[in-house]
């Protein structure tokens, strides 16, 4: 036997041809290694294989057996059958095919085959009939009734077979796998070795050792990852250039004693978190989780009046246009008495050049003390004299690379704070900010009124707008949300109203004697906060909208949050919608309008009306729709598990990352470098990204 390298191109893997490699890549497969760690999807227990004589009429059931007497048949323009004899020795049935031509040129007569399907009565008396789910081609001396074989996630054309006999095959011709992990986390969790665990997860030979083989290979996931995270945390810790911030001084005291109101229990405790990492010399990586409305903006204020305390300069990165001026004005005129200086980098101040360049000299020589904007922030021109502190809004994204390039405006090592709103439940915070500390603010201000959620079907909408109508008669203002603002073709069959067509509904009917207006992410950025500017001044009195508004306007006047076709909008997405209500001292009220039948869908608006914390609201939804698309969408960069998943293993998640915590602290040398080896082969051109910061 000789040693075969895993990083091989796919291509010289035996039995791969260039059609087949095609077929790999699509689904991410470009090495050996890429192949081999190809998990099963599931194990079909040839326990199960029935024989034929045994069949029950109405069952899915599972037989093995040679074929014969193929034919096909044109049964109407858009249905052709392919039937097929089986016998197993104990009995005949007939294998029927619905609407799969290709396969007559693969079928021949004395093929063995097993075949999963449907059983049904035939035309002929006597001989049953099985309707194909799913079947495979079996060698002659395959006999799935020897033990428990792996069915693997099906990638177009390749079947089971293939995998099967390509898999055995590299199996049989690979030398004893690498151990990946030391020897001592081996003995501590007690594992079986990641050879046999890689043997056992494709060709088990019993329940236990899949399970046991899952166990090793899920742990070695997690951990691994959580040991790249843990170890890009320490490198950031370690780092001697960090910025060793003054005790909290008089300025300080006065802003916070000028405050309207006074800090909540949880707001004190994480701004003591931010202060005492600030106070450090340690870089501070801290991430603050909070509900929208639960006041992570004042804790952002103090944290930049912090910094300018000690001599330093603040900079405050909001995802928006609109939220950076909001964040803007609402800071100069709170922090303005106190002699702080506060810069705009924004497109309405970068878009003419003599004020960009004013800007970024005041930048340059700290005449701003604070700076807050958009992504304009990380323009190339952009330096700052002496950079203290930097905080990311991010509502939802992660963006670890956007964040390291504020950090090198500089040469000393800044403060780095995040905030978000994004409802992330407790278990993905683990792995999706995994190199952070995370603060939580999880109460409310005082005094909020809790917004009435209202899921309302589609033939309730003239009341519903007679309900805003009298809320806008009261002086207060409302917020129409829509999905789309145009229809396509296959929209439109789906009877979508689009934003425009709503608008001109609404303004043309029930609320003509109100001051209306659309906005639109399609508009022109001066277009939009013209029109932001005349709803905050109370101008307009309803808005229509698509999603734009979802990044954190602040309208305390606006009462009522209309939602159109609600059930096309992710439930995070609700919740953030929801929140641009409430924020004054009147009664706040979210309506969503859906016409949906389906029961998840429902659910789901329901779970609306009864949850109003977000962080619930993202668990809730989580039991509803699974694990998947929650962490699809989180866009976190980082490298997708395999074999783990982060819900249902979430006690071996937080083994895994007590035991890398562990590790990375007390581990010998030797076994740290071995483990860094690992984690590079396996995992180092993906995490480059998060490695370069
Ligand atoms: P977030 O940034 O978390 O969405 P904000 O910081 O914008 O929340 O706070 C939302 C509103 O609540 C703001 O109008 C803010 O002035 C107010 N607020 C914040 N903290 C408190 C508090 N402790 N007591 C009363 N009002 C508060
Ligand atoms: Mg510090």
């Amino acid at each position: 036997m000789h040693n075969i390298d895993l990083k091989n191109e796919i291509t010289y893997l035996k039995g791969v041809g260039p059609r087949r490699a095609v077929a790999l890549n699509k689904v991410n497969i470009f090495t050996f290694y890429d192949f081999l760690t190809l998990y099963p999807r599931q194990y079909e227990d040839a326990k199960n294989v029935t024989a034929i004589e045994d069949l029950t009429i109405g069952a899915t059931e599972i037989i093995v057996g040679y074929i014969s007497n193929i034919t096909s048949r044109k049964v109407r323009n858009n249905l052709t059958i392919i039937n097929a004899m089986m016998s197993d020795g104990t009995d005949h049935a007939l294998l029927t095919w619905f609407n799969q031509d290709y396969l007559l040129k693969k079928l021949s007569t004395g093929m063995k085959l097993v075949v999963k399907g449907k059983v049904d009565e035939s035309f002929y008396q006597n001989l049953l009939q099985v309707n194909v789910i799913e079947f495979d081609f079996l060698g002659e001396n395959e006999n799935p009734k020897l033990g428990i074989f792996p069915i693997y996630p099906l990638t177009g054309n390749l079947n089971q077979k293939f995998f099967r006999t390509t898999m055995r095959g590299l199996l049989d011709r690979l030398q004893t796998l690498k151990e990946i992990l030391p020897q001592s986390i081996l003995k501590k969790h007690d594992l079986i070795s990641y050879d046999s665990a890689i043997r056992s997860i494709h060709f088990p030979k019993s329940r236990d050792e899949i399970d046991e083989a899952r166990y090793r290979l899920a742990f070695n996931e997690l951990f691994l990852i959580q040991y790249g995270l843990l170890h890009l945390k320490k490198q950031t810790k370690d780092d001697e250039t960090g910025i060793q911030h003054k005790p909290n001084g008089e300025l300080i005291q006065s802003v916070l004693s000028n405050l309207p109101f006074e800090l909540t229990n949880d707001q004190k405790k994480v701004f003591d978190e931010v202060i005492n990492d600030m106070e450090s010399k340690e870089p501070m990586r801290r991430l603050i989780q909070g509900d929208v409305g639960s006041g992570k903006t004042v804790i952002a204020m103090l944290a930049l009046v912090k910094t300018v305390e000690s001599g330093y300069q603040g900079a405050f990165m909001a995802p928006t246009e609109i939220l950076a001026v909001q964040h803007f004005e609402k800071f100069t005129k709170i922090l303005e008495p106190f002699d702080i200086k506060i810069g705009l980098l924004a497109a309405q101040v970068t878009r003419y050049k003599k004020k960009r360049e004013e800007s970024y000299e005041k930048i340059a020589n700290q005449e701003f003390d604070i700076v807050i904007g958009t992504h304009a922030l990380i323009e190339e021109g952009v330096k700052f004299k002496n950079l203290g502190l930097v905080i990311t809004d991010e509502q939802h994204r992660f963006g670890v690379a956007q964040r390291a390039k504020l950090e090198k405006k500089t040469d000393l090592t800044p403060d780095i704070l995040i905030m978000t709103a994004t409802p992330i439940p407790r278990t993905m915070t683990l792995t999706v900010y995994g190199d952070l500390d995370v603060s939580q603010i999880k109460e409310l201000p005082p005094g909020r009124k809790p917004i009435k959620t209202f899921a309302r079907h589609k033939t309730s909408r003239e009341k519903i707008y007679q309900f805003v109508k009298k809320e806008l008669a009261a002086g207060r203002q409302a917020y129409v949300v829509c999905p789309l603002i145009e229809h396509s073709d296959s929209e439109k069959m789906q009877h979508i109203s689009s934003a425009e067509e709503i608008f001109s509904e609404l303004s043309n009917g029930i609320f003509k004697n109100f001051n209306c207006a659309l906005l639109h992410g399609r508009m022109k950025p001066k277009e939009k906060d013209q029109i932001m500017e005349l709803f905050r001044d109370n101008k307009i009195n309803l808005l229509v909208s698509t999603t734009v508004i979802e990044v954190g306007v602040d309208v305390p006047n606006a009462s009522v949050m209309v939602i159109e076709h609600a059930e096309r909008f992710g439930l995070a997405t609700l919740h953030q919608l929801r929140g641009r209500v409430g924020r004054g001292s009147e009664k706040s009220y979210c309506i969503l309008i859906s016409d949906t039948k389906a029961e998840i869908g429902r659910a789901r608006l329901n779970l609306m009306e009864n949850i109003s914390n977000g962080f619930e609201l993202a668990e809730e939804d989580l039991k509803i729709r699974g694990p998947g698309q929650f962490f699809g969408e989180a866009q976190h960069g980082l490298p997708d598990l395999k074999i783990a998943d982060v819900f249902k293993d979430v006690d071996l998640l937080f083994e895994a990352r007590r035991s890398a915590e562990e590790f990375i602290n007390d581990g010998i040398f030797e076994e740290i470098e071995q483990v860094k080896k690992s984690f590079m082969e396996i995992y180092g051109e993906k995490f480059k990204q998060i490695f370069e910061v």
